[in-house]
Protein backbone atom coordinates (compact mmCIF):
# COMPACT_ATOMS: atom_id res chain seq x y z
CA UNK A 1 0.00 0.00 0.00
CA UNK A 2 1.32 3.22 -0.63
CA UNK A 3 2.07 5.55 2.04
CA UNK A 4 2.58 8.39 0.51
CA UNK A 5 1.07 9.69 -2.70
CA UNK A 6 2.83 11.49 -5.96
CA UNK A 7 2.43 14.71 -6.05
CA UNK A 8 -0.31 15.07 -8.61
CA UNK A 9 -1.52 11.62 -8.42
CA UNK A 10 -4.69 10.36 -5.29
CA UNK A 11 -4.13 7.06 -4.51
CA UNK A 12 -7.44 6.28 -5.95
CA UNK A 13 -5.95 7.30 -9.48
CA UNK A 14 -2.96 4.97 -8.60
CA UNK A 15 -5.35 1.89 -8.41
CA UNK A 16 -6.92 2.15 -11.49
CA UNK A 17 -3.63 1.70 -13.07
CA UNK A 18 -2.75 -0.95 -10.37
CA UNK A 19 -5.94 -2.62 -11.64
CA UNK A 20 -5.55 -2.64 -15.33
CA UNK A 21 -2.22 -3.78 -15.59
CA UNK A 22 -0.59 -7.28 -15.13
CA UNK A 23 2.48 -6.32 -13.75
CA UNK A 24 3.51 -4.18 -10.62
CA UNK A 25 3.02 -0.66 -10.20
CA UNK A 26 5.18 1.37 -7.79
CA UNK A 27 4.75 4.67 -6.12
CA UNK A 28 6.70 6.35 -3.37
CA UNK A 29 6.67 4.72 0.18
CA UNK A 30 5.75 1.41 -1.76
CA UNK A 31 7.51 -1.53 -0.88
CA UNK A 32 10.32 -1.94 -3.79
CA UNK A 33 9.38 1.51 -5.01
CA UNK A 34 13.35 2.39 -4.39
CA UNK A 35 14.63 -0.30 -6.07
CA UNK A 36 11.93 0.11 -8.95
CA UNK A 37 13.60 3.44 -9.57
CA UNK A 38 17.45 3.10 -9.70
CA UNK A 39 18.97 3.58 -13.10
CA UNK A 40 22.42 2.28 -14.17
CA UNK A 41 24.32 5.71 -13.83
CA UNK A 42 24.51 6.43 -10.62
CA UNK A 43 24.56 10.48 -11.80
CA UNK A 44 20.89 10.35 -12.38
CA UNK A 45 19.94 7.95 -9.56
CA UNK A 46 18.36 10.83 -7.44
CA UNK A 47 15.18 10.64 -9.29
CA UNK A 48 11.57 10.17 -7.78
CA UNK A 49 9.44 9.03 -10.17
CA UNK A 50 5.36 9.63 -9.37
CA UNK A 51 4.97 5.85 -10.87
CA UNK A 52 7.22 2.98 -12.35
CA UNK A 53 5.36 0.18 -13.65
CA UNK A 54 6.81 -2.60 -14.90
CA UNK A 55 5.29 -4.04 -17.50
CA UNK A 56 4.96 -7.62 -18.14
CA UNK A 57 3.26 -7.25 -22.10
CA UNK A 58 2.19 -5.12 -24.81
CA UNK A 59 -1.27 -4.72 -23.08
CA UNK A 60 0.33 -3.52 -19.99
CA UNK A 61 2.74 -0.58 -22.12
CA UNK A 62 -0.49 0.17 -23.87
CA UNK A 63 -2.04 0.58 -20.46
CA UNK A 64 0.38 2.51 -19.21
CA UNK A 65 0.62 4.84 -22.30
CA UNK A 66 -2.81 5.69 -22.03
CA UNK A 67 -2.53 6.11 -17.78
CA UNK A 68 0.26 9.12 -18.52
CA UNK A 69 -1.56 10.58 -21.08
CA UNK A 70 -4.73 10.74 -18.92
CA UNK A 71 -2.72 12.39 -16.03
CA UNK A 72 -0.27 14.09 -18.19
CA UNK A 73 2.48 12.72 -16.99
CA UNK A 74 6.16 13.05 -18.39
CA UNK A 75 7.10 9.04 -20.31
CA UNK A 76 10.53 7.78 -19.31
CA UNK A 77 10.78 4.55 -21.08
CA UNK A 78 13.50 2.12 -20.07
CA UNK A 79 14.58 -1.09 -21.32
CA UNK A 80 17.95 -2.16 -19.85
CA UNK A 81 18.49 1.27 -17.78
CA UNK A 82 21.87 1.86 -19.37
CA UNK A 83 20.76 5.19 -20.30
CA UNK A 84 24.25 7.30 -20.69
CA UNK A 85 21.96 10.92 -20.42
CA UNK A 86 19.55 9.21 -17.68
CA UNK A 87 16.69 9.02 -19.93
CA UNK A 88 15.19 6.10 -18.67
CA UNK A 89 14.04 7.97 -15.27
CA UNK A 90 12.33 11.18 -14.38
CA UNK A 91 11.34 13.19 -11.85
CA UNK A 92 7.43 13.12 -10.81
CA UNK A 93 6.58 11.28 -14.21
CA UNK A 94 5.96 7.93 -14.86
CA UNK A 95 8.72 4.97 -15.66
CA UNK A 96 7.51 2.57 -18.01
CA UNK A 97 10.04 -0.52 -17.31
CA UNK A 98 10.27 -3.21 -19.60
CA UNK A 99 12.71 -5.02 -17.83
CA UNK A 100 10.66 -8.00 -17.45
CA UNK A 101 9.56 -8.24 -20.99
CA UNK A 102 12.68 -10.19 -21.62
CA UNK A 103 11.98 -13.46 -23.77
CA UNK A 104 14.17 -14.30 -26.43
CA UNK A 105 12.85 -17.07 -28.87
CA UNK A 106 15.15 -18.29 -31.34
CA UNK A 107 14.01 -19.63 -35.29
CA UNK A 108 17.09 -21.16 -36.24
CA UNK A 109 16.12 -22.35 -39.27
CA UNK A 110 14.42 -18.59 -40.37
CA UNK A 111 17.79 -17.70 -38.31
CA UNK A 112 15.82 -14.89 -36.89
CA UNK A 113 14.91 -14.20 -33.52
CA UNK A 114 12.48 -12.19 -31.22
CA UNK A 115 13.45 -10.67 -28.60
CA UNK A 116 11.15 -9.07 -25.91
CA UNK A 117 11.18 -4.91 -25.30
CA UNK A 118 13.27 -5.29 -22.22
CA UNK A 119 16.07 -7.96 -22.69
CA UNK A 120 19.49 -7.01 -22.12
CA UNK A 121 22.31 -8.57 -24.36
CA UNK A 122 23.33 -11.01 -22.26
CA UNK A 123 19.75 -12.37 -22.82
CA UNK A 124 20.20 -12.51 -26.37
CA UNK A 125 23.55 -14.03 -26.72
CA UNK A 126 22.46 -16.88 -24.16
CA UNK A 127 19.85 -17.70 -26.39
CA UNK A 128 21.17 -17.48 -29.61
CA UNK A 129 24.63 -19.03 -28.93
CA UNK A 130 22.77 -22.45 -28.03
CA UNK A 131 22.38 -22.29 -31.87
CA UNK A 132 25.71 -21.57 -32.97
CA UNK A 133 24.31 -18.22 -33.56
CA UNK A 134 24.53 -14.35 -33.25
CA UNK A 135 23.72 -10.90 -33.70
CA UNK A 136 25.30 -7.62 -33.18
CA UNK A 137 25.59 -6.92 -29.42
CA UNK A 138 26.64 -4.39 -26.38
CA UNK A 139 30.20 -4.50 -25.07
CA UNK A 140 28.19 -4.91 -22.34
CA UNK A 141 25.73 -7.49 -21.46
CA UNK A 142 23.62 -5.96 -18.89
CA UNK A 143 23.20 -3.02 -21.54
CA UNK A 144 19.16 -3.08 -22.79
CA UNK A 145 18.71 -4.53 -26.56
CA UNK A 146 16.29 -1.24 -27.10
CA UNK A 147 17.93 1.31 -26.05
CA UNK A 148 20.96 -0.13 -27.78
CA UNK A 149 19.37 -0.86 -30.92
CA UNK A 150 17.24 2.20 -31.42
CA UNK A 151 20.15 4.19 -31.48
CA UNK A 152 22.38 2.32 -33.99
CA UNK A 153 24.61 -0.39 -32.27
CA UNK A 154 27.67 -0.65 -32.23
CA UNK A 155 29.49 -4.34 -31.30
CA UNK A 156 32.15 -6.55 -31.48
CA UNK A 157 30.66 -8.46 -34.80
CA UNK A 158 29.10 -5.31 -36.91
CA UNK A 159 31.81 -4.99 -39.36
CA UNK A 160 30.67 -8.36 -40.80
CA UNK A 161 26.46 -8.37 -39.09
CA UNK A 162 26.46 -4.71 -39.36
CA UNK A 163 25.11 -2.74 -36.73
CA UNK A 164 22.20 -3.73 -34.23
CA UNK A 165 19.95 -1.79 -36.31
CA UNK A 166 20.82 -2.90 -39.75
CA UNK A 167 19.90 -6.41 -38.54
CA UNK A 168 16.53 -5.29 -36.77
CA UNK A 169 13.57 -6.97 -39.80
CA UNK A 170 10.67 -6.06 -37.37
CA UNK A 171 9.15 -4.69 -34.55
CA UNK A 172 6.13 -4.43 -32.99
CA UNK A 173 5.27 -0.55 -31.15
CA UNK A 174 3.20 1.55 -28.83
CA UNK A 175 2.65 4.56 -30.40
CA UNK A 176 1.74 7.83 -28.59
CA UNK A 177 -2.09 7.59 -29.24
CA UNK A 178 -1.72 3.89 -27.72
CA UNK A 179 -2.29 1.62 -30.62
CA UNK A 180 -0.17 -1.27 -31.36
CA UNK A 181 1.57 -1.03 -34.92
CA UNK A 182 3.77 -3.32 -36.28
CA UNK A 183 6.99 -2.72 -38.74
CA UNK A 184 8.77 -4.54 -41.08
CA UNK A 185 10.17 -4.02 -44.71
CA UNK A 186 6.77 -4.39 -45.65
CA UNK A 187 4.36 -3.05 -43.03
CA UNK A 188 4.96 0.54 -42.08
CA UNK A 189 8.38 0.21 -43.77
CA UNK A 190 8.84 4.22 -42.82
CA UNK A 191 8.57 3.37 -39.36
CA UNK A 192 10.84 0.68 -39.43
CA UNK A 193 13.45 3.44 -41.04
CA UNK A 194 13.38 5.49 -38.04
CA UNK A 195 13.77 2.85 -35.45
CA UNK A 196 16.86 1.81 -37.22
CA UNK A 197 19.09 4.63 -35.33
CA UNK A 198 16.30 7.62 -34.31
CA UNK A 199 16.22 6.38 -30.84
CA UNK A 200 13.07 6.02 -28.50
CA UNK A 201 11.41 8.89 -30.10
CA UNK A 202 8.57 7.23 -32.02
CA UNK A 203 7.19 4.97 -29.55
CA UNK A 204 7.37 2.08 -27.52
CA UNK A 205 8.67 -1.12 -28.75
CA UNK A 206 7.44 -3.82 -27.21
CA UNK A 207 9.24 -6.58 -29.53
CA UNK A 208 12.08 -7.15 -31.90
CA UNK A 209 12.92 -9.56 -34.26
CA UNK A 210 16.30 -9.75 -35.41
CA UNK A 211 18.62 -11.84 -38.18
CA UNK A 212 20.81 -14.19 -36.88
CA UNK A 213 23.80 -15.00 -38.33
CA UNK A 214 26.25 -18.12 -37.34
CA UNK A 215 28.85 -17.72 -34.90
CA UNK A 216 30.45 -21.19 -33.66
CA UNK A 217 31.86 -20.72 -29.70
CA UNK A 218 34.48 -20.28 -29.15
CA UNK A 219 35.51 -17.05 -31.33
CA UNK A 220 38.94 -15.83 -31.43
CA UNK A 221 38.59 -13.00 -29.26
CA UNK A 222 40.42 -10.60 -26.46
CA UNK A 223 42.53 -7.86 -25.33
CA UNK A 224 46.46 -7.57 -25.20
CA UNK A 225 47.41 -4.65 -23.10
CA UNK A 226 50.75 -2.03 -23.57
CA UNK A 227 52.45 0.74 -21.88
CA UNK A 228 51.35 3.84 -22.35
CA UNK A 229 54.31 4.45 -24.06
CA UNK A 230 53.44 2.47 -26.82
CA UNK A 231 50.29 3.97 -27.09
CA UNK A 232 51.09 6.08 -30.42
CA UNK A 233 52.96 3.57 -31.82
CA UNK A 234 49.80 1.35 -31.49
CA UNK A 235 47.30 3.23 -31.77
CA UNK A 236 49.61 3.93 -35.34
CA UNK A 237 49.73 0.54 -35.66
CA UNK A 238 46.05 0.16 -35.37
CA UNK A 239 45.20 2.95 -38.29
CA UNK A 240 47.22 1.12 -40.64
CA UNK A 241 46.09 -2.09 -39.83
CA UNK A 242 42.47 -1.18 -39.89
CA UNK A 243 42.48 0.23 -43.53
CA UNK A 244 42.84 -3.25 -45.16
CA UNK A 245 41.28 -5.67 -42.12
CA UNK A 246 38.70 -8.04 -43.66
CA UNK A 247 35.35 -7.74 -42.39
CA UNK A 248 35.76 -10.72 -39.83
CA UNK A 249 37.61 -8.60 -37.66
CA UNK A 250 36.69 -5.43 -35.57
CA UNK A 251 39.39 -4.34 -33.27
CA UNK A 252 39.10 -1.03 -30.70
CA UNK A 253 42.00 1.05 -29.18
CA UNK A 254 41.42 1.93 -25.19
CA UNK A 255 43.94 3.76 -23.70
CA UNK A 256 43.02 3.58 -19.74
CA UNK A 257 44.41 2.61 -16.87
CA UNK A 258 45.03 -0.97 -15.64
CA UNK A 259 42.38 -2.38 -13.23
CA UNK A 260 43.46 -4.75 -10.47
CA UNK A 261 42.81 -7.86 -12.57
CA UNK A 262 44.73 -11.44 -11.82
CA UNK A 263 45.80 -11.52 -15.78
CA UNK A 264 46.90 -8.10 -15.48
CA UNK A 265 50.70 -8.71 -13.64
CA UNK A 266 50.08 -6.43 -10.45
CA UNK A 267 53.20 -4.15 -10.60
CA UNK A 268 50.75 -2.84 -13.81
CA UNK A 269 47.69 -2.38 -11.65
CA UNK A 270 46.81 0.82 -11.38
CA UNK A 271 49.67 2.36 -14.49
CA UNK A 272 48.26 3.78 -17.63
CA UNK A 273 47.89 1.28 -20.22
CA UNK A 274 46.93 1.25 -24.15
CA UNK A 275 44.70 -1.87 -24.97
CA UNK A 276 43.82 -3.27 -28.09
CA UNK A 277 41.03 -5.53 -28.10
CA UNK A 278 39.47 -7.65 -30.95
CA UNK A 279 36.48 -9.71 -31.68
CA UNK A 280 36.79 -11.99 -35.28
CA UNK A 281 33.84 -13.57 -36.53
CA UNK A 282 36.01 -15.78 -39.38
CA UNK A 283 37.98 -18.71 -38.82
CA UNK A 284 39.74 -19.65 -35.19
CA UNK A 285 42.46 -20.81 -36.98
CA UNK A 286 43.08 -17.62 -38.76
CA UNK A 287 43.32 -15.60 -35.49
CA UNK A 288 46.33 -15.37 -35.08
CA UNK A 289 47.30 -13.94 -38.69
CA UNK A 290 44.44 -11.23 -38.41
CA UNK A 291 46.39 -9.80 -35.31
CA UNK A 292 50.32 -10.51 -36.14
CA UNK A 293 50.64 -6.75 -36.66
CA UNK A 294 49.61 -5.49 -32.82
CA UNK A 295 52.40 -8.78 -31.78
CA UNK A 296 55.36 -6.94 -33.31
CA UNK A 297 55.08 -3.80 -31.05
CA UNK A 298 57.31 -5.25 -28.56
CA UNK A 299 56.89 -7.22 -25.27
CA UNK A 300 53.23 -6.86 -24.16
CA UNK A 301 51.89 -6.35 -20.21
CA UNK A 302 49.91 -9.06 -21.32
CA UNK A 303 48.57 -11.35 -24.22
CA UNK A 304 44.84 -12.12 -23.80
CA UNK A 305 44.35 -12.59 -27.45
CA UNK A 306 42.84 -16.36 -28.37
CA UNK A 307 40.19 -18.54 -28.34
CA UNK A 308 37.05 -17.44 -25.82
CA UNK A 309 33.45 -17.99 -25.59
CA UNK A 310 31.58 -15.93 -27.54
CA UNK A 311 29.48 -14.96 -24.37
CA UNK A 312 32.56 -14.63 -22.34
CA UNK A 313 34.04 -11.84 -24.79
CA UNK A 314 30.60 -10.67 -24.27
CA UNK A 315 30.35 -10.22 -20.31
CA UNK A 316 33.81 -9.75 -19.65
CA UNK A 317 34.16 -6.00 -19.34
CA UNK A 318 30.76 -5.97 -17.01
CA UNK A 319 32.58 -6.17 -13.67
CA UNK A 320 34.10 -2.53 -14.52
CA UNK A 321 31.06 -0.96 -15.16
CA UNK A 322 28.38 -2.11 -12.72
CA UNK A 323 25.03 -0.49 -11.83
CA UNK A 324 25.21 1.97 -9.84
CA UNK A 325 28.54 3.54 -10.90
CA UNK A 326 28.73 7.29 -11.87
CA UNK A 327 29.45 7.85 -15.67
CA UNK A 328 30.02 10.79 -18.24
CA UNK A 329 30.41 9.62 -21.46
CA UNK A 330 31.05 12.22 -24.88
CA UNK A 331 31.98 11.28 -28.18
CA UNK A 332 32.59 11.91 -32.16
CA UNK A 333 32.89 10.61 -35.17
CA UNK A 334 36.64 10.37 -36.59
CA UNK A 335 37.20 11.26 -40.31
CA UNK A 336 41.01 9.25 -39.77
CA UNK A 337 43.37 9.21 -37.60
CA UNK A 338 46.63 11.27 -38.43
CA UNK A 339 49.54 11.47 -36.73
CA UNK A 340 48.89 15.08 -34.50
CA UNK A 341 45.74 13.53 -33.50
CA UNK A 342 46.96 10.27 -31.97
CA UNK A 343 49.54 11.99 -29.82
CA UNK A 344 46.77 14.66 -28.83
CA UNK A 345 44.62 11.58 -27.51
CA UNK A 346 48.18 10.23 -25.65
CA UNK A 347 48.05 13.50 -24.16
CA UNK A 348 45.17 13.45 -22.82
CA UNK A 349 45.36 10.03 -22.05
CA UNK A 350 48.10 10.96 -19.38
CA UNK A 351 46.13 13.32 -17.85
CA UNK A 352 43.04 11.73 -16.11
CA UNK A 353 41.37 13.32 -13.24
CA UNK A 354 40.61 9.31 -12.49
CA UNK A 355 41.54 5.61 -12.98
CA UNK A 356 38.19 5.17 -14.73
CA UNK A 357 38.71 7.62 -17.61
CA UNK A 358 39.02 6.13 -21.30
CA UNK A 359 39.59 6.88 -24.75
CA UNK A 360 37.83 4.38 -26.81
CA UNK A 361 38.93 4.40 -30.86
CA UNK A 362 36.29 2.20 -32.57
CA UNK A 363 36.90 0.43 -35.93
CA UNK A 364 34.01 1.25 -38.02
CA UNK A 365 33.66 0.21 -41.97
CA UNK A 366 33.12 -3.39 -43.13
CA UNK A 367 29.29 -3.74 -43.50
CA UNK A 368 28.43 -0.79 -41.46
CA UNK A 369 29.96 1.41 -44.17
CA UNK A 370 27.95 -0.79 -46.83
CA UNK A 371 24.53 0.26 -45.77
CA UNK A 372 23.93 3.44 -48.06
CA UNK A 373 24.11 6.06 -46.08
CA UNK A 374 20.34 7.29 -46.07
CA UNK A 375 19.00 3.70 -45.81
CA UNK A 376 18.47 3.86 -41.89
CA UNK A 377 18.04 6.80 -39.20
CA UNK A 378 21.62 6.17 -38.32
CA UNK A 379 23.72 9.39 -38.24
CA UNK A 380 26.67 8.37 -40.12
CA UNK A 381 28.39 5.60 -41.69
CA UNK A 382 31.50 6.30 -43.45
CA UNK A 383 33.71 7.48 -40.64
CA UNK A 384 36.40 5.18 -40.27
CA UNK A 385 36.20 5.61 -36.38
CA UNK A 386 34.16 6.58 -33.88
CA UNK A 387 35.90 8.16 -30.46
CA UNK A 388 34.07 7.33 -27.52
CA UNK A 389 35.16 9.63 -24.24
CA UNK A 390 33.82 7.49 -21.47
CA UNK A 391 34.27 8.00 -17.74
CA UNK A 392 33.37 6.43 -14.77
CA UNK A 393 33.54 6.84 -10.61
CA UNK A 394 32.62 5.56 -7.44
CA UNK A 395 31.69 8.54 -5.01
CA UNK A 396 28.52 10.60 -5.88
CA UNK A 397 29.87 14.41 -5.61
CA UNK A 398 29.38 17.53 -7.70
CA UNK A 399 33.61 18.16 -8.50
CA UNK A 400 34.40 14.56 -9.50
CA UNK A 401 31.55 14.62 -11.37
CA UNK A 402 32.65 18.10 -12.94
CA UNK A 403 36.46 16.95 -13.40
CA UNK A 404 35.36 13.92 -14.88
CA UNK A 405 32.39 15.82 -17.74
CA UNK A 406 35.48 18.15 -17.97
CA UNK A 407 37.89 15.87 -19.35
CA UNK A 408 35.74 13.73 -21.71
CA UNK A 409 35.38 17.20 -23.61
CA UNK A 410 38.69 18.14 -23.82
CA UNK A 411 39.28 14.42 -24.99
CA UNK A 412 36.44 14.85 -27.65
CA UNK A 413 37.66 18.81 -28.48
CA UNK A 414 41.25 16.97 -28.86
CA UNK A 415 40.05 15.29 -32.00
CA UNK A 416 40.12 18.73 -33.84
CA UNK A 417 39.80 18.38 -37.56
CA UNK A 418 39.65 14.66 -37.28
CA UNK A 419 36.28 14.95 -35.88
CA UNK A 420 33.60 14.60 -38.86
CA UNK A 421 30.90 17.34 -36.77
CA UNK A 422 28.67 13.95 -36.05
CA UNK A 423 28.42 11.47 -32.96
CA UNK A 424 26.72 8.45 -32.07
CA UNK A 425 24.06 9.65 -29.91
CA UNK A 426 24.21 6.57 -27.26
CA UNK A 427 27.40 7.52 -26.56
CA UNK A 428 26.37 11.41 -25.45
CA UNK A 429 25.67 12.45 -22.00
CA UNK A 430 23.94 15.63 -22.91
CA UNK A 431 20.32 16.07 -24.02
CA UNK A 432 19.58 17.80 -27.09
CA UNK A 433 22.29 16.71 -29.24
CA UNK A 434 19.66 15.14 -31.77
CA UNK A 435 20.45 18.22 -34.35
CA UNK A 436 24.26 17.72 -34.80
CA UNK A 437 23.98 14.31 -33.99
CA UNK A 438 22.19 13.18 -37.16
CA UNK A 439 22.84 16.59 -39.60
CA UNK A 440 20.20 18.35 -41.18
CA UNK A 441 19.16 16.33 -44.05
CA UNK A 442 18.52 13.93 -41.87
CA UNK A 443 16.97 15.44 -38.82
CA UNK A 444 14.59 16.93 -41.36
CA UNK A 445 13.48 13.22 -42.16
CA UNK A 446 12.97 11.91 -38.75
CA UNK A 447 10.90 15.15 -37.42
CA UNK A 448 8.92 14.48 -40.84
CA UNK A 449 8.36 11.03 -39.37
CA UNK A 450 8.19 12.30 -35.72
CA UNK A 451 5.25 14.62 -36.57
CA UNK A 452 3.16 11.32 -38.22
CA UNK A 453 3.74 9.00 -34.92
CA UNK A 454 3.93 11.13 -32.45
CA UNK A 455 3.08 15.04 -32.45
CA UNK A 456 2.38 15.97 -29.04
CA UNK A 457 6.24 14.87 -28.13
CA UNK A 458 4.88 12.02 -25.81
CA UNK A 459 8.59 10.34 -26.08
CA UNK A 460 10.39 13.16 -25.60
CA UNK A 461 12.89 12.07 -22.60
CA UNK A 462 15.78 10.91 -25.54
CA UNK A 463 17.87 12.80 -28.00
CA UNK A 464 15.05 14.26 -28.86
CA UNK A 465 13.47 15.24 -32.31
CA UNK A 466 10.53 17.48 -32.18
CA UNK A 467 8.02 17.76 -34.04
CA UNK A 468 7.64 20.05 -37.05
P1 LIG B 1 17.50 2.70 -21.27
O1 LIG B 1 18.12 3.62 -20.28
O2 LIG B 1 16.52 1.74 -20.78
O3 LIG B 1 16.87 3.53 -22.46
C1 LIG B 1 17.66 4.38 -23.25
C2 LIG B 1 16.79 5.11 -24.26
O4 LIG B 1 16.08 4.18 -25.05
C3 LIG B 1 15.76 6.02 -23.64
O5 LIG B 1 15.63 7.17 -24.41
C4 LIG B 1 14.51 5.19 -23.67
O6 LIG B 1 13.39 5.99 -23.72
C5 LIG B 1 14.67 4.35 -24.93
N1 LIG B 1 14.05 3.04 -24.78
C6 LIG B 1 14.39 2.08 -23.89
N2 LIG B 1 13.62 1.00 -24.08
C7 LIG B 1 12.77 1.28 -25.09
C8 LIG B 1 11.76 0.55 -25.76
N3 LIG B 1 11.45 -0.70 -25.42
N4 LIG B 1 11.10 1.16 -26.78
C9 LIG B 1 11.40 2.42 -27.14
N5 LIG B 1 12.35 3.16 -26.54
C10 LIG B 1 13.04 2.58 -25.54
N6 LIG B 1 26.38 1.40 -26.98
C11 LIG B 1 26.86 0.78 -28.05
O7 LIG B 1 26.44 1.07 -29.17
N7 LIG B 1 27.82 -0.18 -27.94
C12 LIG B 1 28.29 -0.59 -26.74
O8 LIG B 1 29.11 -1.50 -26.68
C13 LIG B 1 27.79 0.05 -25.57
N8 LIG B 1 28.24 -0.30 -24.36
C14 LIG B 1 27.69 0.29 -23.25
C15 LIG B 1 28.13 -0.11 -22.00
C16 LIG B 1 27.60 0.48 -20.86
C17 LIG B 1 28.08 0.03 -19.51
C18 LIG B 1 26.64 1.51 -20.99
C19 LIG B 1 26.09 2.16 -19.78
C20 LIG B 1 26.21 1.91 -22.23
C21 LIG B 1 26.73 1.32 -23.38
N9 LIG B 1 26.33 1.70 -24.65
C22 LIG B 1 26.81 1.06 -25.74
C23 LIG B 1 25.36 2.77 -24.82
C24 LIG B 1 23.97 2.17 -24.93
O9 LIG B 1 23.74 1.78 -26.26
C25 LIG B 1 22.90 3.19 -24.53
O10 LIG B 1 23.13 3.62 -23.22
C26 LIG B 1 21.50 2.61 -24.69
O11 LIG B 1 20.58 3.65 -24.67
C27 LIG B 1 21.18 1.61 -23.61
O12 LIG B 1 19.94 1.02 -23.83
P2 LIG B 1 19.02 0.59 -22.60
O13 LIG B 1 17.80 -0.03 -23.13
O14 LIG B 1 19.84 -0.17 -21.62
O15 LIG B 1 18.75 2.01 -21.96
Amino acid sequence: MSQTLAPTLGEATIQELREAVRGAVFAPGDEGYEDASRVWNGEHDDRSPAIVVQCTGAADVIAAVGFARSNDLSIAVRGGGHSIAGFSSVDDGIVIDLGRMNAVRVDPAARRATVGGGAVWGDVDHETQAYGLATTGGLVSSTGVAGFTLGGGIGWTMRKFGLACDNLVAADVVTADGRLVHTSETENPDLLWALRGGGGNFGIVTQFEFTLHPLPSPVYAGLMFYPAETAPELLRAFRDWSETAPDEITGLVNLTTAPPLPVIPEQWHGKKVAVFVAVSTGPLEEGDTLVAPFRKLGEPIADLLGPMPYTMMQSLLDPLWPKGIHAYFKACNLNGLDDATIERFCTMHLETPGPQCEIHIHQMGGAVGRVPADGTAFSERSMPYVMNAVTGWHEADQDVAQSHADWARAAVAAAGDAATGRAYVNFLSEAGAARSAYGEEKYARLAALKTQYDPTNVFRLNQNIAPE
